[in-house]
């Protein structure tokens, strides 16, 4: 089957699902490809998910305006479309002298840039605010603005909007091979379908490098980078509810502890180059390096359970900065190299791939009128509790509990299932609606929910 686009976006992560989002703004036929059953399924669904403003990324990089306009699209497109974000603050911290010489650099400069909202604290200060912390700290850069949102649902809404408001999202279409056409690209599936596009974005991540090829270009490399991460059990909050990481090194920004939004504190990520892009496994050695950081630096969190433990992968190229190059002579447009900022970049990325493409590729008006969208706020269970209280009268499914841990009711997994972006797999339903992401990780709800997964399935 073949079928013709004005625009086709490759990769639905949380870059691609925000591009065709704000192309759908336009009066433009887009198509986003996906490889995998689902959007937001490689380096999207394993990260911090901390939604930053972009203060510690160097001034000079593009990243750095791409991330600070993400940020700000965030706060204000954020709440219209139910994505939760709670701004905790983050905090750098310092043991030793050459680490305070370090952050008091780092203070100028980031105050030299304009950030006022951005301090430097006493180790008095610190305690007396954030007495959990373990003994020795010195100074910490405090910055107040800082945030963390929901890795899933925001991928998600951005997909959601898309489609609602006319892109086409295929899921399971692996851009396998592309042939150059007079204007533009067929593209080809591994199953021989083929899709036809006047301009083809490349947001594949951590594959970019693959898809370049596949049109001939070999500007950059991957250089993927594991993180690992454990998750604390809810617990853990009660101890520790700020972002605070040690002084960064020419090597990263180091393992940090953070609060998630859905009430877990994680501790992460590890910083390791590999050689295998999908060797997303936690390692003995890796944990042991998570344990020592928490014992470090908010010991008392060594006596919480453990939830799990993941690992994402870091879209990284041999550049430092984002590989967004226009080719227009030649209809193909990279977006790739977003490496550790893309989920709190994403909308500045689009609004910067927008710019590019409109009016100078497509001379096109925006759509008179659009169809709002909005995701399920996942952040808080009493929320949801409370939610779900009110619209049981009207629906009993609501008050049925499906999935304790999460306070999840089978009236939530049922809408998920009935979505106009329906989960592929049971891993696409966990993460719209947190089912078996809780403190069992599934041993009591799984079968149930895995049940009506399949009920849903059934031709
Ligand atoms: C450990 C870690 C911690 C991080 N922490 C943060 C953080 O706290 N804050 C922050 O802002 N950012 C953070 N990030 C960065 C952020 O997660 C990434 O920048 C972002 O997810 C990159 O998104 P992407 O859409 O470019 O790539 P991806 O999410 O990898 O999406 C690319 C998509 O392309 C698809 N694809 C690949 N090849 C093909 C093909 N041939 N055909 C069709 N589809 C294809 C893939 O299946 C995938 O779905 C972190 C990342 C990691 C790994």
């Amino acid at each position: 089957m073949t079928s013709d686009f004005d625009i086709v976006v490759i990769g639905a992560g949380v870059v691609g699902t925000a591009i065709a989002r704000d192309l759908s703004r336009f009066k433009l036929k887009v198509a986003l490809l996906e490889a995998r059953p689902d959007f937001g399924d490689e380096s999207s669904k394993g990260n911090s998910a901390l939604m930053t403003s972009g203060i510690e990324i160097a001034p000079d990089s593009l990243e750095y305006r791409l991330v600070q306009r993400g940020y700000a699209r965030y706060l204000e497109e954020a709440p219209a479309l139910g994505l939760p974000m709670r701004k905790v603050g983050a905090l750098t911290l310092a043991w030793s002298d050459e680490q305070c010489a370090i952050l008091e650099e780092e203070f100028e400069r980031v105050r030299a840039l304009g950030h006022q909202d951005f301090y430097r604290l006493e180790s008095a200060e610190i305690y007396s605010r954030w007495p959990n912390f373990g003994p020795g700290i010195r100074m910490a850069l405090w910055a107040p603005e800082e945030g963390i949102a929901d890795p899933f649902s925001t991928p998600y809404a951005y997909v959601l909007d898309a489609v609602t408001n006319g892109v086409e999202f295929r899921h399971s279409w692996p851009v396998q091979s592309v042939d150059r056409l007079q204007n533009g690209w067929a593209l080809h599936s591994a199953d021989r379908n083929v899709v036809r596009a006047r301009l083809v974005i490349n947001a594949s991540g951590l594959r970019a490098d693959i898809v370049e090829a596949l049109a001939g270009y070999n500007d950059f490399e991957m250089r993927p980078r594991r993180g690992q991460y454990l998750v604390l059990d809810k617990a853990a909050r009660a101890i520790h509810d700020v972002i605070a990481m040690p002084t960064p090194t020419p090597k990263g920004r180091g393992i940090l502890i953070s609060p998630t939004i859905f009430g877990n504190v994680i501790v992460g990520p590890t910083a390791e180059d590999v050689d295998d892009r999908d060797d997303r496994a936690t390692t003995v050695d890796g944990i042991k390096l998570l344990k020592e950081a928490m014992a470090t630096m908010v010991p008392g969190l060594t006596a919480i359970p453990v939830n799990t433990a993941y690992a994402g992968m870091r879209p990284a190229t041999n550049y430092s900065d984002y590989r967004i190059i226009p080719r227009f002579d030649h209809d193909w447009l990279t977006v790739a190299g977003i490496r550790s900022t893309g989920f709190s970049g994403a909308l500045g990325i689009a609004e910067h791939v927008i710019g590019l493409i409109v009016p100078h590729v497509f001379d096109v008006r925006p759509k008179g009128s659009l169809s709002p969208v909005s995701v399920p706020d996942l952040s808080e269970p009493s929320n949801r509790l409370l939610k779900n209280g009110e619209r049981s009268g009207a629906d009993p499914a609501y008050a049925e509990m499906l999935c304790h841990c999460e306070c999840i009711s089978v009236g939530e997994v049922r809408d998920a299932l009935a979505s106009p972006v329906p989960p592929q797999t049971i891993k696409g339903l966990k993460r719209r609606t947190r089912a078996m992401f809780g403190r069992c990780q599934g041993f009591y709800c799984g079968a149930r929910v895995q049940a009506m997964f399949d009920e849903r399935s059934k031709p």
